[in-house]
């Protein structure tokens, strides 16, 4: 896509003129004039030339950039903003019906949220009760900024951004991606530790919004349907114990209440932040679906604390140590315990959907490992079977990955790297040799004291296994015997 914007010699026709000296886009400048060289020039910055060059003897400016159009001596300087800088234009005659028509802005066409989760059950393993809080909760939003187009009464149904709060590895980032794709919407998904207090180094919180505004290929009407995904949104709580500015937390916290509760904002097209060369574009978030996530770490000791000292008062109180072992605590949230770690009120208030994600157990893992549309055993299996060799992983050997995997307690995304620690050598070592038609990967290859099975092409039906001498695949540094 941003090929496509950036390809200047693409028709232009689509995008909106931008004045040459301010960078307003028309929608904003109001209409452009046209001058040699395909220069347009918004009314203001003419009049304002005009004036300043009664007074000023022209002479002088020799060489200042914007004098040099007038000689005519640069050549075509509209083809020198660039694309992802311009705006799409809106089309004739949009109107919210328009909208409806296309994808899945139709009340009529909207999946009901059974069959959101029957198509996240596709990629999602487990999580049931995110996957069913978020389809609820997409199809409520979607409702409402269809109803709202439509205009039918005056009960205004309220936003229901997410904040969802879950280990890292769980599968957050992933769950909102299979979402967006589901859903056809653009999404922008981006890191709350990079956003700082406007002035500040960092990104200003407006930067989220250009993301989006650039995953929807500049077109300000499809982002305004759009979903932002905010990462590691823990990172901006309020900070204990300090007495300088809190400028990367608290302040981050209050600069996203505008964007979360709905409101115009201006926004740079094509950039990260505003300055003079970046136009500017007004986008409205009131129907844009904001999705927060982090891992909160020590949030568990929060709402043990809290359930604790509730079971600790009266004829029912219960032993101290009861929630030490629960597995399962964080799905207790509540938003009080979230101020406590550091969330502001104002900001919890709007997000008023909170949920949380369960830890990856060895039995999630072991699914995610063969069951979903591009599991990655699938996809080794894929890479073998396109050198006609067979790739079998027995069950202890599944097992036993995923048991590596949970010891370095990243989750999900642990796997890749124990597997790729034992598929190096197979993927090494058996295009080598023409002849062999099967691997077969055991508990004992993956636990580095054994080799693989490996079966002989044209060997008969039956798994006859033949000697093979491939050291390299031997655990013990011995030759593979099978
Ligand atoms: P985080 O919770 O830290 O955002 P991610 O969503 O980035 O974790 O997960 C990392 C990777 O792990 C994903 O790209 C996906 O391939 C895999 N994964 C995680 N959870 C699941 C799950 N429940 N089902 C299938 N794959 C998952």
């Amino acid at each position: 896509m941003s090929e496509d914007i950036n390809n200047n010699n693409n028709d232009d026709k689509d995008y909106e003129d931008v004045c040459f000296i301010c960078r307003r886009p028309e929608s904003k400048a109001g209409k452009m004039i046209h001058i040699p060289n395909n220069i347009c020039i918004c009314s203001d910055c003419m009049q304002k030339t005009f004036n300043s060059m009664g007074n000023i003897n022209l002479s002088g400016f020799q060489g200042m950039p914007y004098m040099d159009m007038f000689s005519g001596g640069v050549g075509n300087m509209q083809e020198n903003v660039p694309k992802r800088q311009k705006l799409k234009k809106k089309k004739p005659g949009t109107g919210k019906k328009k909208v409806q028509q296309e994808e899945l802005f139709d009340i009529k066409h909207l999946p009901a949220p059974h069959i959101i989760k029957g198509r996240l059950d596709e990629y999602v393993v487990g999580q049931e009760h995110a996957k069913k809080v978020m389809s609820v909760a997409v199809y409520n939003h979607y409702k409402r900024v269809l109803t709202d187009n439509l205009e039918q009464d005056d009960i205004e149904i309220e936003k229901s951004n997410m904040l969802m709060t879950g280990p890292t590895g769980c599968g957050k980032t992933y769950l909102v991606k299979t979402l967006a794709k589901i859903l056809q919407v653009p999404l922008a998904i981006t890191d709350a530790t990079s956003l700082t207090e406007a002035g500040y180094i960092g990104d200003d919180v407006e930067s989220v919004l250009s993301k989006l505004l650039a995953a929807a290929g500049n077109d300000v009407e499809k982002a305004e349907h759009g979903i932002i995904f905010i990462d590691e949104i823990d990172k901006i709580a309020k900070k204990r114990n300090t007495n300088s500015r809190d400028v990367s937390g608290e302040s981050v916290q209050q600069g996203l209440l505008k964007l979360l509760e709905g409101s115009d904002v201006e926004v740079p097209v094509g950039a990260g932040s505003k300055n003079a060369m970046v136009p500017l574009t007004t986008i409205n978030t009131r129907n844009i679906l904001f999705i927060c996530g982090g891992a909160f770490p020590g949030l568990d000791k929060i709402i043990k604390n809290r359930l604790n000292k509730q079971s600790s008062i009266g004829f029912n109180a219960e032993l101290k140590d009861k929630y030490d072992k629960d597995d399962n605590l964080l799905q207790k949230v509540t938003t009080e315990d979230l101020r406590e770690f550091g969330m502001i009120p104002e900001f919890l208030g709007r997000l008023p959907v909170v949920f949380a994600l369960q830890a990856m157990t060895e039995d999630m893992l072991i699914q995610i490992l063969t069951q979903p549309k591009n599991a990655i055993l699938k996809q080794y299996k894929k890479l073998l079977a396109l050198d006609e060799v067979d790739l079998v992983f027995d069950d202890n050997a599944v097992r036993t990955v995923a048991k590596k995997a949970i010891e370095k307690k990243t989750g999900a995304r642990a796997l890749r790297a124990v597997i790729e620690e034992f598929m190096l050598d197979i993927m090494y070592e058996i295009p080598k040799d023409d002849l062999i038609g099967r691997v077969i990967i055991t508990e004992d290859y993956i636990n580095n004291c054994g080799a693989p099975m490996i079966e002989m092409r044209g060997s008969g039906e039956a798994t006859i296994l033949t000697q093979r001498n491939i050291p390299e695949l031997d655990g013990t540094g011995s030759s593979v015997s099978v």
